[in-house]
């Protein structure tokens, strides 16, 4: 037999986490913190266990907890959406992203997808039988030309997938990167899906622009987030979307026969944490603190940046210092030098190489100081 998706290896995230183990490296490749989640969360993930949480979720998933994500779009975002029938509560946003794209991709049907993309996003459309229509964006900008967007728009483009702030680049969408997004699906059928997992994590004076805050693009868009990155739990799962009632029915009919409801008591837990807006307010300067740290270590190294926007990830440039392509440079840096990160290559169109590799600064700051000092030997 062979798979629907024949042609794909194993993800990066597992190659490089695994390199990292075998050669007792600095893992700063998978993104996940190597500190522990908030006691006080996970104290509640437990009471919820023992205060009786333990039966099935509604398919959508707690209400508390969806009312809790209600009210945290209307405070940040000025933007309604009903708990009741316009949010649901998923395995992760990796969950999230497969059930909206097996709700809605068909044979041949076209989805936009803006390159260096996560890699979940390509098999997904693929193993529904959808086309990915690539649009390659280069190091360092990585920005977006929205009129070579509009030219790959046509009767087959049923979807086009965004990242703000973006894996793994770093940087974030602008107002106008928005508002162009808005323009070009404007009266089309075209559904955006908006993976916004890092929104909470952004630096220095940019703002957080959701797909929610523009009001025709809403109608039209899926916004994508998770608990995971936001309160330092990635083995927990618990992600979740929002989108306009005519939507969400749709995703529910999938979601019902993939997981029915995810994990009941942690998201009783997350519901009562969440009453405090500072848990996921604070974390932005938290992050930018790491970044800093991380990114004043390693000034004086032979590595090119700009500092990163968003995300706990920064992209360092190596060009300086080998013409290597960025997968073998990645290998050996694990192998001989100690500390694990992600090539951008395998992100991009036909694996093209900016010599470009990415650093996950979601770490405690001795294994920043520890990671430093390798790359200020090279
Ligand atoms: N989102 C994480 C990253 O980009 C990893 C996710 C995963 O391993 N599936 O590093």
């Amino acid at each position: 037999h062979n798979s629907k998706l024949p042609n794909v290896g194993t993800t990066i995230f597992s190659i490089m986490s695994g390199l990292a183990k075998t050669h007792n490296a600095i893992n700063l490749s998978q993104g996940f913190p190597d500190f522990g989640s908030d006691q006080k969360l996970i104290d509640l993930v437990s009471n919820a266990m023992n205060s009786g949480h333990n039966q099935y979720a509604p398919m959508a998933g707690n209400l508390e907890l969806r009312k809790a994500i209600a009210k945290k779009m209307d405070v940040l975002y000025n933007s309604t959406y009903h708990p009741e029938n316009e949010i649901t509560i998923t395995s992760g946003a990796t969950q999230a992203i497969s059930t909206i794209l097996s709700t809605f991709i068909r044979q041949d049907d076209e989805v936009i997808v803006f390159k260096p993309a996560y890699d979940s996003y390509e098999p997904g459309v693929k193993l529904n039988g959808g086309r990915v229509v690539s649009i390659q964006l280069q190091a360092p900008t990585f920005s977006v030309d929205w009129g070579l967007v509009k030219s790959k728009i046509n009767s087959h483009t049923k979807m086009i997938i965004i990242n703000t702030p973006h894996n793994p680049s770093g940087t974030v969408f602008s107002k106008d990167d928005m508002l162009a997004l808005e323009r070009v699906t404007k009266d089309t059928n075209i559904i955006v899906l908006s993976d916004e997992v890092y929104e909470h994590m952004i630096y220095d004076d940019e703002k957080h622009q959701s797909a929610c805050l523009f009001p025709d693009l809403k109608s039209r868009t899926f916004v994508v987030a998770s608990f995971c990155k936001t309160f330092h739990n990635t083995g927990w799962r618990i992600g979740y979307c929002c989108a306009p009632k005519a939507l969400m029915e749709l995703f529910i009919q999938v979601h019902q026969f993939s997981v029915f409801c995810v994990h009941h008591p942690t998201q009783k837990g997350i519901a009562d944490y969440m009453q405090e807006p500072k848990h996921y307010l604070e974390l932005s300067a938290f992050y930018q603190k790491k970044r800093d740290l991380f990114l004043s270590l390693i000034k004086n190294s032979r590595f090119n940046f700009t500092p990163s926007k968003g995300t706990y990830f920064q992209v360092l440039d190596y060009s300086n210092i080998t013409q290597e392509y960025d997968v073998d440079f990645a290998r050996r840096l694990t192998i001989d030098f100690g500390l694990a990160s992600i090539p951008l290559s395998v992100f991009n169109e036909n694996n093209l190489d900016n010599k470009v590799l990415r650093f996950c600064f979601a770490k405690k700051d001795d294994t920043l100081k520890r990671a430093a000092e390798i790359l200020n030997q090279i």
